[in-house]
């Protein structure tokens, strides 16, 4: 890539992960990894001194990203804040775990952007010889800096890793492994990078004209649950019964088709009337949306209350309803707010759907 004469700033913000991980017990290979400070990486990336931009380093507490919490997307968001001004964008490293959810969290607590927050991470760490960081460092730091290289502006929270770039809040993790480890799957990636980075122009949001500020608050009273053939009311009974339970993303199968039992149905008509949960549908399936009311199966759930989650990802579902009901929303405002596409992370708003002729 060949770079013009604006040089932009950029701030990477270290959060550990993979990226930066070292055996815990140093010079045994095969023991487990752990999150190190990024001063024992300098040494591993000596391309960056050759990127013509102004790079400067934010480094945050270092954790395996299966420690990631809500406070520390907060955190982030804050760092950003107070670095807005002074950067044209953003890449956060990141430990590849759970980036999906950090991603989806930064979509909505970062309001009216209009500059790009890219997160990375790499597979392998960036001290082994095969690693896949540099590359997706450096390419992440390319896109933050979009203008110096004549790319097209990219103002949202993307993964870039390996050869794509991807909307954070569609992106989920697909292999534990493989070098292309997400995908976006009801979502066109943004775009590629091979030997040319290709922006797809049509599928990215517009940068905001409005005075950019952050979401400081989410609710943490929510929670994720796979129905199964076979559940037992009583599991049902006592999840719904946990203490400060706001809302449930239900994954269900296909569509969005549960069991018709009536006892199942009880559980669900005592969560959604009785104790006013919210509970949202989203399938269980790879690929595709919930559709309910197409089958019986689903029918008597939208009768219920439940809310259609569309065919957002766990994450957007989850990560949207701590965000809703962070803003104080009372839950007819959440699950209006829910059902509507807020920041690219559903493909329709329910509201305008059309009614399927079946
Ligand atoms: N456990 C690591 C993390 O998420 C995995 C990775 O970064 O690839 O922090």
């Amino acid at each position: 890539m060949t770079a013009n004469d604006s040089k932009c700033k950029v701030l990477m913000i270290y959060t550990g992960g993979t990226i930066g991980m070292l055996p815990k017990e140093e010079g045994n290979p095969i023991s487990p990894l752990v999150p190190a400070k990024w001063e024992r990486f300098k040494d591993f990336v000596p391309s960056l001194r050759d990127i013509p931009l102004d790079i400067d380093l934010h480094e945050m507490t270092p954790i395996d990203s299966s420690d990631m919490h809500p406070d520390y997307w907060i955190d982030i968001a804050r760092v950003i804040r107070d670095n807005y001004e002074d950067f044209d964008g953003f890449v956060i490293l990141h430990g590849t775990d759970t980036m999906t959810y950090t991603a989806t969290a930064l979509s909505f607590l970062l309001e009216n952007l209009d500059r790009p927050v890219i997160m990375t991470g790499s597979q392998s760490p960036i001290s082994q010889p095969r690693s896949d960081a540099v590359q997706n460092m450096v390419t992440s730091l390319i896109l933050a800096a979009g203008k110096s290289f004549n790319l097209p502006l990219i103002p949202e929270v993307c993964i870039c890793f390996n050869n794509v770039i991807l909307r954070g809040n569609r992106a989920r993790k697909v292999s534990s492994s493989s070098y292309s480890g997400f995908t976006s799957p009801n979502y066109p990636p943004l775009g590629e990078a091979g030997k040319y980075i290709k922006i797809d122009t049509k599928v990215i949001q517009k940068p905001s004209t409005k005075g950019f500020f952050i979401n400081e608050n989410l609710e943490k009273g929510v929670m994720l649950f796979d129905v199964f053939p076979g559940i037992s009311p009583k599991i049902l009974d006592s999840l719904f019964s946990i203490d400060g339970l706001k809302g449930i993303v239900f994954r269900t199968y296909g569509a969005g088709n549960a069991p018709t039992n009536k006892d199942f149905l009880k559980e669900i008509e005592k969560a959604t009337c009785e104790r006013n949960l919210m509970i949202v549908n989203i399938t269980q399936c790879n690929q595709g949306m919930v559709e309910m009311g197409l089958y019986d199966a689903s029918a008597t759930l939208l009768r219920l209350g439940v809310i259609s989650g569309m065919d957002m990802t766990p994450e957007a579902a989850l990560v949207k309803m701590m965000f809703l009901f962070g803003l104080g929303y009372d839950i007819k405002i959440v699950k209006e707010q829910m059902q509507k596409n807020l920041r690219g992370e559903q493909s329709i708003d329910l509201f305008n759907q059309e009614r399927k002729n079946f």
